[in-house]
């Protein structure tokens, strides 16, 4: 997510930590970089512009060039300015029911996609959705819309015979009081541009339904065009709140960046994936620390105790203690894993880690790995020293590997195992003082959630699966 900027502004402030004492003229120096980075990630001259004069004259401040670590300062300052940049205060849906929210927005912003993914939010929230489709121009997107109620069993509601949206509208509330539906979500139509007669519509539709909530459904690969969009329809409809989607992709996050702080109208949500779970509130700070490579532990410990197995993971943290670790926990570690998502999301969320770049390279390792392991019977994965060179023959053409890579897998887990026993012991406990919490060793050397850099960051290294066979 919004790589480059991360990258760019990881430069800035590298430069920026190590200066001992600020002045006018460093100062301006580190600041030309940071502006820099936040141009070249499309954000809009005049945000990037009062965004460096804000902080250059907070680190000119006596607090600042007096202090102890002038630089960390320094940082620490870009990143306030950072979180008000993307949206100070809260982001929380009013506490109303029923809730009505109008999504519009370009078309392919992902906005029938986002209807989708709101309706699962809500309805994890304790909401009862009801979908109404009033993109009448496209058959398609009713279609759509109907697949994606029907998977997630949300009612919905269409009308194939008419155009008049605000009727679809008003039919659509009948329809979803009659349901008890709780959360009412209306799909608009987009347009590849915006036109007066769209415009038109949806003020006629926002007026009949009276929604509580209107969210812009913004592609976050848009660039600068995205603040003009914004501005366009919040003008017309009064937007309350922005979808910013894709955030998956390489887009530049200029639109991110600017879209609050020029139309004052807050990001709420954010799409990172097609899949209708791939869909996080958008929280200001916890993506400030992300661009500034700090991390984003509480949305990595939410996402673990929402989608983790939790006595799979307190079972496997506890063989991990007692040193009892065997190749069969070690797949159900990487398949619970895989349940957070792609592992470049996970390390992005690491403190520290966020530069560490997770490419196709270590994908495959991890499905490798996986490979290795599921082609072992039960009794090899438990005990692998029965594994003879015939059998290891075998688990190769069977999981479609080299032997010297099923060799290397078990070299490396036998020396995590090592590991595990010497730091069983009162010395180990030191030692794992020392590197800063770690639970144990991973084949590969890998990092892992479950110990991270500076330790103690994490409430609880059992909510956490480990990394294997990474070799980062
Ligand atoms: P609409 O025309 O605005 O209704 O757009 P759609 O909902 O049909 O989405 C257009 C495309 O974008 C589809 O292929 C979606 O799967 C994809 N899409 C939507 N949101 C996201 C997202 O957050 N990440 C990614 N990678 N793709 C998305």
């Amino acid at each position: 997510m919004l790589e480059s900027l991360k990258d760019r502004m990881g430069g800035a402030l590298r430069n920026l930590r190590g200066i001992s004492k600020l002045t006018d003229s460093n100062i301006s120096e580190a600041l030309k970089e940071v502006r820099t980075a936040l141009l070249s990630a499309d954000v809009h001259f005049k945000v990037a512009r009062d965004f460096t004069d804000r902080v250059q004259a907070q680190c000119l401040g006596e607090a600042v060039t007096q202090s102890v670590s002038p630089g960390q300062q320094a940082v620490k300052i870009i990143h306030d300015e950072l979180v008000k940049l993307l949206g100070e205060g809260s982001t929380e849906l009013p506490d109303k029911r029923p809730l009505r929210i109008m999504l519009v927005g370009l078309h392919g912003s992902g906005k029938t996609t986002s209807t989708g993914k709101l309706a699962y939010f809500l309805r994890k929230k304790g909401f009862t959705p009801a979908l109404v489709a009033c993109d009448v121009y496209r058959p398609a997107a009713i279609d759509q819309l109907e697949v994606i109620a029907s998977k997630d069993d949300f009612h919905f509601y269409s009308d194939r015979n008419t155009q008049d949206v605000p009727k679809i509208g008003k039919e659509g509330l009948r329809f979803a009081k009659d349901k008890g539906a709780d959360a009412i979500l209306f799909d608009t139509a987009g347009r590849l541009q915006i036109d007066g007669d769209l415009i038109e519509e949806i003020k006629k539709l926002r007026s009949t339904i009276q929604p509580d909530e209107v969210y812009l459904v913004a592609d976050s690969a848009l660039g600068q065009e995205a603040v003009n969009v914004a501005k366009h329809f919040h003008e017309a409809v009064q937007l309350t709140g922005i979808i910013l989607t894709k955030l998956d992709g390489d887009a530049r996050g200029g639109a991110a960046l600017s879209m609050k702080s020029i139309t004052g109208v807050p990001i709420k949500f954010m799409g990172t994936g097609e899949k209708v779970e791939d869909f996080e509130r958008f929280h200001p700070d916890r993506i400030a620390q992300r661009i500034l490579g700090m991390g984003d532990v509480v949305s990595l410990v939410e996402q673990a105790q929402e989608k983790l197995d939790q006595k799979e993971t307190e079972r496997l943290a506890k063989k991990l203690k007692k040193a009892e670790f065997t190749l069969e926990d070690f797949l159900s570690q990487i398949q619970q894993m895989k349940k957070l998502g792609p592992l470049s999301s996970i390390m992005e969320k690491m403190p520290g880690m966020g530069n560490v770049k997770i490419g196709d390279k270590e994908n495959n390792q991890l499905v490798r790995t996986e490979a290795i392991i599921q082609s072992m019977t039960p009794k090899e994965r438990n005990t692998p020293n029965i594994l003879n060179g015939n059998r290891r023959m075998r688990i190769a053409k069977g999981s479609g590997v080299q032997v010297k890579d099923v060799n290397a897998l078990l070299k490396q887990f036998a020396q995590m195992r090592k590991m595990m026993k010497s730091m069983k012991g009162a010395k180990g406990k030191k030692m794992m003082q020392k590197m800063g919490g770690m639970a144990g060793g991973m084949p590969g050397g890998g990092g892992m959630p479950g110990g991270l850099p500076g330790g103690g960051a994490l409430p609880d290294a059992k909510d956490f699966p480990n990394i294997p066979g990474l070799g980062l």
